[in-house]
């Protein structure tokens, strides 16, 4: 069995290598662009958006995926149809993507900025804040990550709504389904969190019309994909202060240009699409597991819909 792993990361790239030769050590394991002769390869594990195209392979079983969203993938035209591709679920992304939407909704919710811009200025003077309760966060997509998240709000206590594609049931959680329902959710999320795959449903989603169905002065935390977000329609809301702020981890140029706008914007925070990485130990694990249930016949959790598009 040969596995060809791609990962055209400038950074923590020998750790990757390492977690797969360890647990991949039955293997033939060649690292792109040393690819050999592409007849031998059985499975791509991708790491990163780059890569040759999957069609180069005739022989392949299987594309492993080192992130979550699969759009990057599932955009290569020449991957042939029924080859499985596995996703990242594991633990790591889990815990981190719920810890960085938690730290940036609290932050908004306890008015870090704003008592962070009163300290710089000398300013003695404590500010109105709703507490949780009285605080209600929406979550864009109620998948692996969304429902994570959703339980940690409710444990602290916020009004959390959900929005789906397919009907939901959580504890805590006011669910919501497909686009009919798209607005009643909207109506009172006064912090939006976005964590929705991209397809063709959701690209673009994240625009004027939508943000005018929020409260006033309402905060979004993007953590989905770049192409999610109509960046003009952003910069527009919060000119107009539909929006009172956002936190942003993805974007549609990455990395975000020097010139971008949003760098220099006082309302924006931006992260390098690090909102949640995961971490090479557990992740690879993770699709070795995969991987075995793959060559056992068996469904691995985490496999791609290639009809849905996530
Ligand atoms: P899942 O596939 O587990 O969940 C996706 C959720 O989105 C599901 O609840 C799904 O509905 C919902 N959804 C999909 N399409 C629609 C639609 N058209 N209308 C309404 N709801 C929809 O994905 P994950 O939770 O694992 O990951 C979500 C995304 O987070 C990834 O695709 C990626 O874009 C992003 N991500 C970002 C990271 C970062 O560091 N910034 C790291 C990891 C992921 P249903 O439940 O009905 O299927």
């Amino acid at each position: 069995m040969t596995v060809l792993l791609y990962d055209g990361r400038d950074f923590g790239r020998d750790a990757w290598v390492e977690a797969v030769l360890h647990h991949f050590a039955d293997c033939e394991v060649r690292v792109a662009p040393q690819t050999g002769d592409p007849a031998d390869i059985d499975y791509v594990l991708v790491a990163g958006p780059q890569f040759t195209p999957l069609g180069t392979y005739p022989n392949l079983r299987g594309v492993l995926s080192q992130w979550a969203g699969v759009n990057h993938i599932l955009a290569d035209a020449t991957l042939k149809p029924g080859i499985p591709i596995v996703r990242m679920t594991d633990l790591s992304l889990k815990t981190g993507m719920t810890e960085y939407v938690t730290y940036h909704v609290l932050r908004h919710h306890l008015r870090a900025p704003d008592y962070e811009r009163q300290q710089r200025e000398r300013v003695w003077k404590p500010l109105d804040a709703p507490m949780a309760p009285n605080r209600t966060v929406g979550i864009l997509g109620l998948g692996t990550l969304g429902r994570d998240l959703a339980e940690r709000l409710v444990h602290l206590r916020f009004q959390v709504r959900g929005w789906s594609r397919t009907r939901k049931e959580m504890e805590g959680v006011t669910c919501f389904a497909g686009t009919g329902e798209l607005q009643d959710f909207l109506r009172v999320s006064e912090i939006l969190v976005c964590l929705l795959p991209l397809t063709p449903e959701t690209e673009d989603i994240l625009d004027a019309d939508l943000f005018a169905a929020l409260p006033r002065g309402a905060y979004l935390v993007h953590a989905g994909r770049g192409p999610h977000l109509v960046e003009a329609d952003l910069l527009q809301a919060l000119a107009d202060g539909q929006l009172s702020g956002a936190t942003l981890d993805v974007f549609r140029e990455e990395p975000l240009p020097v010139g971008h706008p949003f760098w220099t914007h006082p309302n924006i925070t931006l992260t390098p699409h690090m909102a949640s990485l995961t971490r090479p130990e557990t992740g690879i694990a993770y699709l070795r597991e995969a991987f075995e249930a793959l060559e056992r016949g068996e469904r691995p959790a985490s496999l791609v819909d290639r009809e849905a598009g996530y």
